[in-house]
């Protein structure tokens, strides 16, 4: 679909009649269930060669008396904030009213110029003064349509062919600006190359048991040492089915003797560890869980942009296991906001149990962490989103949210175009990137969302 269309004005100027003609009448019937009220209604529109969406806002009906000008104008803006651009209607016979007024100024402050002007029910030539009125509502020179009759829709595809080709062509721009960007992105998901993990967590944790316990179903499955090789980087294993690579900051050949080099992980090795990974593993201890260190590991894993999982070692040593749990996700929660809702898996590294529970976690994870989002859901979600919670509108003026696109995986990193990203609060961001959390299933991996400015 190349642009979004609202149609607007007020009641019986035919706006319906033009969504049916443009949309066909069939559809347009069947979305028209009785007894549901919805406000805007859309459709896939058609005019000779031009394909658009095209939004009605019928509905306005319904409304009471008093409220009828607060509707208006509301629906209107939540029009003029989802279209591309707005085609005004005002009914030719009976020429400009009041109410036209009213509409005609929202427009003017809201549409940023991209109104078209309508008079409909101009066939014969009762609609001629009406016509000329229309010229003094300030919104450019009027199309003179028929909607009943089929009439001036000529005129109406004449009148929106620049705009199509203008959108058109912004997209292709911003296509090509996400295609370029992507250029410099790290390599996309290969099932067959090992997945890398790092496993990171204060001195004592439990690192060392912990990768030793995996490397020993290694070692159980493949016979003692086959499957493992050690190069610079890290450990080849396969667990499960899976190849891995593990990452250990602590060194599986720590001695007792090195042991006070390693009471404080240097940035260095942090850094080092979470730029390897795909998946970081933050090793808690049950006894002293999210300290200093696990807190700092854990937000440079997300700043980072790594998939995230919050593994609790010693479980054979908590006590009420069902209490602890629920603290544990209460801390991670409150102390790490960035990473709410991160899994949380319960281990012992010396008894080996929950490694399987560890290792799905992984898997989903890392899964979750290369996931795409097809353009077009992504837009259709953008619109609910925005229909739900409008952008809000600094100095008055609305910011409009255009079109979103996934720029890149690894982490999923989204692009909005938008046009004012400056005047963009966090909150509205945010609120963005929690939906996408929850709508896409992208639970505990960070989501990087990106502003660019498309007016
Ligand atoms: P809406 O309230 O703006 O959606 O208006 P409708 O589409 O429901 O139309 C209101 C009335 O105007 C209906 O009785 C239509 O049949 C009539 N109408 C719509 N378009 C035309 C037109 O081009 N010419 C004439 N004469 N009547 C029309
Ligand atoms: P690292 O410094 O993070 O590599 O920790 P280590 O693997 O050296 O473990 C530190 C201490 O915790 C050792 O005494 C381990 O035996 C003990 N430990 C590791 N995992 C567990 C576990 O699951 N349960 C219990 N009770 N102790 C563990």
């Amino acid at each position: 679909m190349s642009f979004t269309l609202a149609i607007v004005g007020r009641p019986n100027v035919g706006k319906s009649t033009l969504f049916n003609r443009l949309v066909g009448k069939k559809l347009a019937l069947v979305d028209d269930q009785p007894g549901v009220t919805r406000d805007l209604r859309e459709g896939d529109a058609r005019l000779a060669d031009l394909r658009f969406t095209v939004i009605d806002t019928a509905g306005l009906e319904q409304a009471t008396d008093e409220s009828l000008q607060g509707r208006m104008r509301a629906l209107t803006e939540r029009a003029v904030q989802m279209a591309d651009l707005c085609l005004f209607i005002i009914d030719a016979r009976v020429g400009v009213t009041a109410d036209d007024l009213v509409f005609a100024e929202i427009l003017r402050r809201k549409a940023d110029g991209r109104v078209l002007l309508a008079a409909n029910k101009a066939e014969g030539n009762a609609g001629d003064a009406g016509y000329y009125e229309a010229f003094s509502l300030g919104l450019g020179e009027p199309i003179a349509l028929s909607a009943e009759h089929g009439e001036g829709l000529d005129e109406l595809r004449h009148a929106l062919m620049p705009w199509h080709d203008r959108f058109a062509a912004e997209r292709r721009a911003a296509e090509r600006q996400v295609a370029l960007d992507a250029e410099g992105a790290p390599e996309e998901h290969d099932p067959t190359k090992p997945m890398q993990i790092a496993v990171m967590g204060r001195p004592n944790a439990g690192k060392s048991t912990l990768i030793n316990a995996i490397l020993g179903e290694d070692r159980l499955l493949t016979g003692p040492e086959a499957g493992i090789t050690r190069d610079s980087i890290g450990l080849n294993v396969t667990w499960g089915d899976r190849p891995f690579k593990l990452f250990d900051t602590a060194g599986i050949r720590k001695k007792a003797k090195v042991q006070e080099k390693l009471e404080k992980l240097s940035v260095s090795d942090g850094l080092r560890a979470v730029r390897f990974a795909e998946v970081v593993i933050i090793l808690l201890d049950v006894t002293i869980p999210f300290e200093t260190q696990d807190l700092r590991l854990a937000d440079l894993a997300e700043r980072e942009g790594r998939a995230v999982i919050f593994a609790v070692n010693k479980w054979d040593l908590a006590e009420d296991k069902n209490q602890t749990l629920a603290a544990l996700k209460e801390m991670r929660d409150r102390l790490l906001p960035q990473l709410a809702g991160a899994p949380l898996v319960t281990v012992s590294a010396l008894t080996g149990r929950g490694l399987e529970r560890l290792r799905e976690a992984i898997v989903t994870t890392y899964e979750i962490w290369n996931k795409r989002v097809s353009t077009s859901r992504l837009n259709d979600w953008l619109i609910e989103q925005v229909q739900q919670h409008p952008p809000p509108a600094p100095g008055g003026r609305r910011i409009r949210l255009r079109y979103m696109t996934q720029a890149k995986a690894r982490p999923p990193t989204f692009i909005v175009f938008c046009s004012k990203p400056e005047d963009m609060p966090t909150s509205y961001s945010r609120f963005l990137v929690n939906g996408l959390r929850r709508d896409f299933d992208m639970p505990g991996v960070p989501i990087r969302l990106e502003l660019r400015k498309r007016e």
